[in-house]
């Protein structure tokens, strides 16, 4: 059920319900992170992997230390300059973490989320929430309640209305190997604001055997349908006798079934959209889905991303 009732949701998260959560990023599955049964819950409701980790919410920063054993000085100066925001930052975690969350590793991914009433339910709550992207595995994040609840609605407590989410894509989300900082996948806050506040940082090429952040596989973020990405007009002829619909970044290929990311080429727009827009691709009477990457630079990469793996073929 929707509800935009901040102490239902509370009631259900206490009780050790799992709760879909609005942020700026995606709509996230949350439940309690100290508690293993409920984020075994969470692997279940997603059917995520057991070796693909969660990242873990909270409010405050002091709060972080409840379950951080230490934040390395480049992770401080990015806390200190993104939260709340959309980057997570993976770092060494203390034993109260159960072992499911983190997939065993030594490191836990942590982020304070900023969406106004997600902030209020962490304020609210004497334990942090760990929160995939509320979606099955493998299948597009959602970006509004209802996604949520079309997909997840009979697994959960609630999900808590908290509007479209601003953003649209997933956190950035980043690592120190070696005080070295290492962007695992990319996301909302883009490389290039990193870079203006710790200087270089890499950036690791995807692989698909062993995924070290989400949706490091090779397909993820994948609608149901096939998805092409290419020169739209070449991919118009070659496909021309199938039922396809298009998704674009600025231009109107003047075809029927056809998403335009944002007809003013702003990457923002592109990247609140890109989710609602392949669900909606989804659900339309077509056979397949050809798209066009956009700029690789700011959140284009993100985007990219994002579409590329859609693309993959599935494994
Ligand atoms: P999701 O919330 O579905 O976007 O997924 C969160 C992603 O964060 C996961 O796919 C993880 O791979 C990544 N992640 C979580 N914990 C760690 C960690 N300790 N080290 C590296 N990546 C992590
Ligand atoms: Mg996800």
């Amino acid at each position: 059920m929707i509800t935009q009732d901040l102490f239902y949701a509370l009631a259900c998260l206490r009780r050790g319900e799992l709760v879909g959560l609005p942020t700026e990023t995606v709509y996230g599955l949350a439940g309690n992170a100290f508690d293993r049964q409920v984020v075994s819950q969470i692997f279940e409701a997603k059917n995520r992997p057991h070796f693909d980790p969660l990242i873990v919410h909270t409010d405050r920063l002091e709060k972080i230390f409840d379950f951080v054993e230490y934040m390395p000085p480049k992770a401080q100066l990015l806390a200190q300059k993104f939260w709340a925001g959309a980057i997570t930052l993976v770092l060494p975690r203390k034993p109260i973490i159960p072992d499911l969350v983190t997939s065993g590793l030594e490191t836990v991914a942590v982020r304070i989320p900023n969406h106004s009433l997600a902030l209020r339910v962490l304020a609210a709550l004497d334990f942090p929430l760990a929160a995939p992207s509320a979606n099955p595995f493998g299948y597009v994040s959602p970006t509004q309640a209802q996604h949520v609840e079309d997909q997840l609605g009979i697994k959960i407590g609630c999900v808590l209305d908290g509007g479209n989410c601003e953003i649209g894509i997933e956190s950035t989300i980043v690592g120190f190997e070696n005080e070295q900082a290492l962007i695992y996948r990319q996301g909302g806050i883009t490389v290039e604001q990193i870079e203006a506040v710790i200087g270089k940082v890499q950036a690791q090429p995807h692989s698909s055997s062993q995924p070290k952040a989400a949706g490091m596989l090779a397909s993820h973020y994948s609608p149901k349908k096939p998805f092409f990405i290419g020169h739209i007009p070449f991919l118009l002829e070659k496909y021309h006798k199938q039922k396809i619909g298009v998704l674009s970044f600025e231009k109107n290929y003047g075809f029927e079934r056809q998403i335009i990311l944002s007809e003013k080429g702003n990457l923002a727009e592109a990247a609140q959209r890109l989710f609602w827009a392949m669900r909606e691709l989804d659900s339309m009477d077509i056979e397949l889905i050809i798209s066009e990457l956009v700029p690789e630079m700011g959140l284009g990469r993100a985007i990219n991303d994002r579409l590329r793996r859609a693309g993959a073929e599935k494994e």
